[in-house]
């Protein structure tokens, strides 16, 4: 996976490991930015040398096997484009695209070439990608989250899965638009509260279930499940949102 690094442990490259991990897969993780970072917000971000990424990327992928890749905060619009050269040249494999805009507490992590790169270049590349409410609604330019992933879709993506996490309500509602079939809604009980990093757990264990060999929908409910274990056993660690519990026990 390609993300960023949050000292805070919540979110980032640190999610994505432990989601990986506990899900049987093993991850081979490429940093793209360092965040100043806490609980509670995001204060500064500094990209990783892209031209570091690119050669990352070719020696791992010339060393090992790469089912699935995922893909977080990506630090600047280089770095971008480092990876869809990557990607156009592995087309193969399928990439999971949670296109990160800006931290649950508000703090930036993209600028506007970032995001104009993602939205030309990425997301056509994705089989999925994963934004959240507020992400859609800025991507897709309309706040109807239905019409929203319609002009993502005709705009490149394969397909759109709108997380509902961030709104209110006893349930939280999944929505997979994709261009074959009649969206997908999966309905989880809200255990309540804000956590630090969720997007990137979802985005990450949905990833390893395709790595693993499972369908998007097998992946997609794996994933929500995983998820949702991990929030029922979120931890304290600091003084903002608790962190989603990804190293506890977990019966697939
Ligand atoms: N990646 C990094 C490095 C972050 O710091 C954050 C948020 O703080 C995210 C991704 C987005 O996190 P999520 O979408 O899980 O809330």
């Amino acid at each position: 996976m390609l993300s960023g690094l949050d000292p805070s442990g919540g979110a980032g490259i640190q999610a994505d490991i432990q989601a990986i991990t506990a899900l049987g897969c093993h991850p081979l993780p490429i940093l793209t930015c360092l965040t100043v970072q806490d609980t509670c917000n995001v204060y500064d971000a500094s990209a990783v040398d892209a031209d570091l990424i690119r050669r990352q990327l070719d020696r791992v992928a010339a060393d090992a096997p790469i089912h699935a890749i995922k893909t977080g905060a990506l630090g600047n619009a280089e770095v971008v484009d480092v990876l869809v050269e990557f990607l156009h040249r592995n087309a193969d494999i399928p990439v999971i695209t949670d296109p990160v805009i800006k931290a649950a507490g508000g703090g930036d992590l993209a600028d506007a070439a970032l995001i104009q790169a993602m939205k030309e270049h990425l997301f056509s590349c994705a089989e999925m990608i994963t934004p959240n409410g507020i992400e859609l609604a800025m991507l897709g330019d309309s706040d109807d989250p239905a019409e929203a992933a319609q002009r993502l879709m005709a705009a490149g993506c394969q397909s759109v899965l709108a997380t509902g996490g961030h709104g209110e309500g006893p349930q939280i509602t999944n929505t997979l638009f994709t261009h074959h079939a009649d969206p997908l809604q999966w309905q989880i009980e809200r255990v309540g509260g804000e956590y630090h990093g969720t997007g990137c757990t979802l985005a990450a264990a949905i990833a390893a279930g395709r790595a693993a060999g499972l369908s998007q929908r097998a992946a997609i409910s794996q994933a929500q499940n995983f998820v949702n274990h991990a929030i029922l056993h979120a931890l304290e660690v600091g003084r903002g949102q608790p962190v989603p519990d990804r190293g506890i026990p977990w019966e697939r």
